[in-house]
């Protein structure tokens, strides 16, 4: 199975990328975990890349992780690895975020609200290369790809990095410091990986359909919108946590019936931010 899939601008292409980079689903054989499953499926963002299908009907590719996130994670730096994880001294240098200690790096130590260990061992040095250059490393190669193509020949682009989070952690604080529940959150670094003007767009075409939308609220990116963004030079990258409540069913694992309205809703959003990538270069 390709670590990594593509479907490619069906019709006149625009300066925009959707990436999902946890919708993945596939559990490889060497994994070696020693909890349930179930309970590694929870860190999935169940059907992602579902609700952003019509990317490429409106000008942009869709790029989607096919490997679970909990095996390794691309919105990770290849550098984020806790070193008391591995049975040997990586090669390379590390850095350490609060993202590693807590089990939440490149390859995850935990899972679940009960914090269980994922693994009974360290693993290998090597094995864990092996997990970057065979799922971590395509994944970053095509949307850095994409990127740059995009960029190259549009003179901007403007990416959006498509993800969903629980409803626990939806959970932020509106401007009198009261907690509010988000529908959406958007991230951009605090205004380092995507310019205001568009991060402004996405957020009030959602608040006019109705939602609650919180920026850098909670959830503020991490290394994909990082990583090839900078918004000086027209290369805009930011992330969309949608709330699982809207399309999820979290306790019993389903699609909820307002599923399609939800894919719709994306849509609409997707004719927006492409509409308004197209109108930047024209
Ligand atoms: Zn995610």
């Amino acid at each position: 199975m390709d670590p990594v899939t593509i479907i490619r601008p069906r019709g006149a292409p625009v300066p925009a990328v959707f990436d999902s980079p946890h919708s993945g689903t596939h559990y490889p054989d060497d994994f070696d975990y020693i909890v349930p499953l179930s309970m590694l499926r929870r860190g999935e963002d169940p059907f992602v890349d579902e609700l952003f299908a019509a990317a490429p009907d409106h000008g942009a590719p869709l790029i989607a992780a096919t490997f679970s996130r909990m095996y390794i994670d691309p919105n990770r730096s290849d550098a984020d690895i806790d070193p008391d994880m591995l049975d040997g001294d990586w090669p390379h240098p590390l850095t350490i975020s609060r993202k590693t200690r807590s089990g939440m790096g490149l390859i995850r130590s935990q899972s679940g609200r009960k914090r269980a260990a994922i693994y009974g061992r360290k693993l290998s040095v090597a094995e864990v290369r092996r997990r970057i250059e065979n799922y971590w490393r395509p994944y970053h190669d095509m949307l850095r790809r994409e990127l740059d193509e995009t960029h190259g020949r549009f003179g901007a682009v403007w990416h959006i990095d498509c993800h969903s989070m629980p409803s626990k952690w939806a959970t932020g604080f509106d401007k009198a410091g009261e907690p509010n529940e988000n529908d959406y959150v958007l991230g951009n670094r605090d205004g380092t990986t995507a310019g205001a003007e568009f991060t402004e767009l996405v957020r009030e075409t959602l608040a006019g359909f109705g939602f609650k939308v919180g920026v850098n609220d909670g959830q503020k990116g991490v290394e994909l919108v990082r990583a090839y963004s900078d918004p000086a030079r027209k290369r805009h990258s930011l992330q969309i946590e949608i709330n699982r409540r809207l399309y999820w069913d979290e306790r019993n694992f389903t699609k909820r019936d307002c599923f399609d309205e939800q894919r719709q809703t994306m849509t609409r959003l997707i004719e927006v931010i492409c509409g308004y990538a197209r109108g930047k270069v024209s």
